[in-house]
């Protein structure tokens, strides 16, 4: 259980006891951290670019997540390579565990 679902939880217990679900704003408070976790969920599954690489629509050579990379591969040249830290797709945080 992460932080926000950690929040959810406590903040929904006060609610009912106090309250039994009859505030406003503390229901809008709730509806909108779920709205963040289940955010938090989409992004940290991933998508088909930075888990499998797919290539990226190009008209040339492919453009593909590997890793922490974001490469542009090429024919005729080395390829470009940047490092990036979230997927460009869908926001998965993409920093690679150095060291443990
Ligand atoms: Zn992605």
């Amino acid at each position: 259980m992460n932080e926000i679902e950690q929040t959810i939880r406590e903040l929904q217990l006060y609610v009912d006891v106090r309250w039994g679900d009859s505030n406003d704003m503390f229901n809008l408070a709730l509806t909108t951290l779920r709205e963040k976790a289940e955010r938090e969920r989409e992004k940290a599954k991933g998508c088909e670019y930075c888990l499998t690489g797919k290539h990226f629509m190009s008209d040339g050579e492919p453009i593909y997540i590997f890793e922490n990379q974001i490469v542009a591969q090429s024919y005729n040249e080395s390829d470009n390579v940047a490092e990036i830290n979230f997927c460009p797709m869908c926001g998965k945080r993409l920093e690679v565990e150095h060291g443990n």
